[in-house]
């Protein structure tokens, strides 16, 4: 089959490789009719995140048809149209019984590697790096799901791929961000990065009960985007002196109720601590820059939720002081798919969510190296790019 393998840092090419096989009874095999870009796919094509080997098949976002199951699954039938979250879930230990899904006990086999890093082990992705499993990922005409009848999801009638591939990850890791935050009538829920995630964390936020989003991005496009088709009010950080006295500003000088970091590691700034975050990561001292989430932790109000979802390593530099003096509540997690995406799919079967406007750009599998470089420049007002093999 086709697939999109990546070959060292900065270069990602399609080539052909071995189909999957099922290799266990709860195996399925899907033919994947749409996969699309995620930004968190940058840090190990830049060469940020290690454990990456040359040969590896990418892409942990996508849906599909079941072509093939292994003689244990159940549920899941051949034909079926389904949606798969991005993390591997056993659905048996005790992770998995708390909803805790992707910190599965399960499904890393190469704990060893996460271990001195976390503590424990996290759950596998597939398509991204060996330390998170050394799964083959999505961008390929075929693709093997694990434990099949956890992870695949049944799309009901008449939607469109687009309308559904994005509950993949974007949709329920934005929507997980709004949930940890807790939202009260009445709220105001701030979301730094409008990109495919915080898109989705403010119309989540607004679905489970916030009277104000407000939205912090510096693409004017993006920005545009939160307000006409998430309903945000919106702050372009490199026209206001202050992220902070804008905030507090617009909320009478109390602060948002929830701040939701949907930017992570590679975020962008312009102050003095920017330049210093850039410096360093250029020279490999740290691996993070972290000016959304430190502006983050100040303009949340006293008391307020701090809700992370943009992926981090190490940071220093990390106002700890200042999260213990003003009371904040610290919420973080990998998406917990498997938990939201039954929900999910009811909200857009119902025409209360439309996530298909993430997918700005459309290619044939065999240009996605094309559509990885458009994403990662956000050429062209690029959000996401799917792929059709
Ligand atoms: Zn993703
Ligand atoms: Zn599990």
């Amino acid at each position: 089959m086709r697939a999109l393998c990546w070959n060292g840092v900065n270069d990602l090419q399609v080539e052909t490789v071995p189909d999957p096989e099922i290799i266990n009874p709860h195996d399925a095999i899907l033919r994947v009719t749409m996969s699309t870009t995620c930004g968190s796919d940058l840090h190990f094509i830049d060469g940020y995140i290690p454990t990456m080997r040359k040969g590896d098949v990418i892409g942990h976002e996508f849906m599909g048809e079941v072509v093939e199951i292994g003689h244990e699954v159940k549920k899941v039938k051949k034909g079926d149209r389904v949606v798969v979250p991005s993390f591997i879930v056993c659905g048996a230990c005790w992770y998995c019984q708390h909803g805790l899904y992707s910190l599965c006990d399960n499904t890393n086999p190469n704990a060893e590697l996460q271990e001195p890093v976390l503590g424990y082990p996290t759950a596998g992705i597939y398509g991204y790096t060996h330390a998170f499993g050394g799964y083959a990922g999505a961008h390929a005409q075929y693709v093997r799901v694990p434990y099949a009848d956890n992870d695949c999801f049944r799309v009901p009638e008449g939607l469109r791929d687009e309308q559904v591939i994005f509950l993949s990850d974007a949709v329920p890791t934005g929507f997980m961000g709004a949930d940890f935050c807790n939202i009260q009538p009445g709220d105001t829920i701030a979301v730094w990065g409008c990109g495919g995630v915080g898109l989705m964390a403010i119309q989540s936020a607004y679905l489970l009960g916030a009277e104000r989003v407000i939205a912090i991005d510096r693409f004017p496009e993006r920005l545009q985007m939160a307000k006409e088709k998430a309903g945000a009010e919106t702050i372009n950080y490199t026209e206001v002196d202050s992220v902070l006295e804008a905030l507090k500003e617009m909320t009478g000088g109390r602060g948002p109720d929830g701040c939701i970091d949907a930017v992570g590691m590679e975020a962008h700034g312009t102050g003095v601590d920017y330049m210093y975050d850039r410096a360093k990561q250029a020279l490999r001292f740290h691996t993070d820059r972290g000016e959304s989430l430190r502006q983050a932790i100040m303009a949340c109000r006293k008391g307020g939720t701090l809700s992370i979802l943009g992926v981090y390593g190490l940071m220093d530099k990390f106002p700890i002081g200042v999260i213990m003096n003003k009371g904040l509540t610290v919420r973080s997690a990998q998406q917990h798919g498997q938990k939201y995406v039954p929900r999910l799919l009811d909200y857009v079967q119902k025409g209360q969510l439309d996530p298909s406007y993430l997918a700005t750009h459309h290619f044939p599998l065999e240009e996605a190296p094309v559509g990885y470089a458009i994403f990662k420049h956000k050429e062209d007002g690029c959000v996401r790019a799917v792929f059709k093999p």
